[in-house]
């Protein structure tokens, strides 16, 4: 960074007699060189008229021979990554030149690498990075046009589910909610029905394994679907990653990742990526991307490349962790149902024909009536109460409060997200450990059980005919 500010003092100084113009350029010099010097003693990021520096330098062709401004930005990228992501503001000039400058910006990002890692990764034409899975979701539905249907699969995440119907049916995209797995009801609401003005869909929309109730979408079966009526698949791949399934090998169009999970893997950034198969879908999702804005900074990239080196060591211990805990919780006497693809009878080979390897790290379980769920995620200790998943860290939360609020109840309860279903995002912790865990919050969840019912009349309840139902 010295080598820089170094570099423009020289310039600015060799250039002294010039005038207005180099007094310009020694200012902005010295506001930057402030700048840096202020961020170094607060830790904070810089904000100094550089675009308007770099402007009045190529205006009046004060630029050394062979330099432009693109290779001085590079550099303070390569130097100093925070730098470069808010250096280059726009000095209140007209808006074309904030226009440039976020194109500009955008041109140089070194996400470019992090974009081309996760295209290789899921064998795709290209690759997308932004600052969230929903950025990445928000930009991918924005390829589409008013009066457009997507079809959506019923059981998805809660954000995305809010953002179709809560956000894009406000600007005419038109969505239909149908249960992916059932082939039929798909095929019936991609084609429409246009006698009755219900054109084709223009996309189907849906997650590898639904969210939280972990059914297999067969992602073959769905994309040809989707293809033969001319529309795209989409398919958001966050719970299994390119390392369990490549969607677009097995026929989608387009894959969306929150990489806040799995592919970053500790809890320490927002990011999401997208892969698309083609170079026509590479350009329109590349516009929504560069005029939306929605794109990951540098030290996030780099935060997400280095969870991706990782991710199969992580995601093998996840899924030993999470079939441990599912094995564990099918026999507890607490437990009514378990939902994790992994368990016997569930069966490898019905996951290897929907072209799955693993059945990934999350499970979900609904607690007996009368426990309260919120008795056993209270008293967890080494599983954290948060949404999230795909950390290293095991999590548990409560679908109906948290990851799925957004859905009206009776929705929820037709796709079986019941009130006392919890869900885990099992870590790669000892798997003992996090049996203990669960074990230990049960057995509290138990005795509340027990204490609420102290004066409820087991004898009377029997004699008089009422039945009762004894856990
Ligand atoms: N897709 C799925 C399947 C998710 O579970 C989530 C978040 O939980 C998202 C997308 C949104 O991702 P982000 O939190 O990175 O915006």
């Amino acid at each position: 960074m010295h080598h820089f500010i170094n570099f423009f003092m020289h310039f600015v100084e060799h250039r002294a007699q010039r005038g207005p113009v180099e007094t310009h350029c020694r200012a902005a010099a010295l506001d930057f060189m402030r700048a840096h010097q202020r961020r170094q003693a607060m830790g904070n990021i810089v904000q100094c008229r550089m675009l308007g520096f770099f402007r009045s330098l190529r205006a009046f062709d004060l630029l050394p021979a062979g330099q432009d401004f693109r290779a001085i930005a590079r550099r303070c990228l390569a130097e100093d990554m925070r730098v470069a992501t808010l250096q280059l503001v726009a000095d209140g000039g007209a808006d074309i030149v904030k226009v440039k400058a976020s194109l500009f910006l955008r041109h140089l990002r070194i996400e470019h690498h992090l974009e081309q890692q996760i295209a290789q990764l899921e064998q795709g034409t290209r690759g997308f990075a932004f600052a969230s899975g929903l950025a990445a979701i928000h930009a991918v539905l924005s390829i589409f046009k008013p009066g457009d249907r997507i079809v959506v699969g019923d059981n998805i995440y809660g954000g995305s589910y809010s953002q179709l119907n809560e956000f894009f049916t406000r600007w005419g995209i038109l969505v239909e909610a149908v249960d992916t797995q059932d082939i039929a009801a798909l095929e019936a609401a991609v084609k429409g029905d246009r006698a009755n003005g219900i054109v084709p869909a223009q996309a189907v929309y849906f997650e590898t394994l639904t969210n939280p109730l972990l059914k297999v979408n067969d992602v073959r079966a769905i994309s040809t679907v989707a293809h033969r009526f001319g529309a795209l698949s989409i398919v958001d791949n966050t719970f299994v990653t390119p390392y369990l399934q490549k969607p677009l090998a097995l026929g989608a169009d387009v894959v969306i990742h929150s990489a806040t999970k799995y592919l970053a893997g500790h809890s320490d950034v927002n990011a999401g990526l997208v892969v698309v198969s083609g170079e026509d879908l590479a350009s329109r999702v590349y516009f929504a991307q560069n005029r939306l804005g929605g794109v990951l900074a540098p030290a996030e990239c780099d935060a997400v490349r280095r969870g991706i080196q990782t991710l199969a060591l992580r995601m093998d211990r996840q899924q030993e962790n999470a079939n441990a805990i599912a094995r564990y919780l099918l026999v507890h006497p607490l437990v009514k149902a378990v939902h994790y693809p992994g368990l016997p009878g569930a069966g490898d080979q019905r996951l290897a024909a929907k072209g799955l390897k693993g059945a990934g790290g999350v499970l979900s379980f609904e607690v007996v009536p009368g426990v309260d769920p919120a008795d056993v995620l209270n008293n967890l200790h080494l599983f954290r109460l948060a949404v999230s998943l795909g950390a290293v860290e095991s999590l548990a939360e409560l679908p109906c409060r948290m990851t799925h609020f957004e859905l009206p109840r009776e929705e929820r309860l037709k796709i079986g997200i019941t009130d006392e279903l919890v869900r885990l995002a099992v870590g790669i912790e000892d798997a003992n450990d996090l049996i203990e865990d669960l074990g230990q919050a049960f057995d509290i969840a138990y005795a509340r059980y027990i204490d609420r019912h102290a004066d409820f009349d087991v004898f009377q309840q029997l004699t008089s005919g009422g039945g009762v139902c004894l856990i």
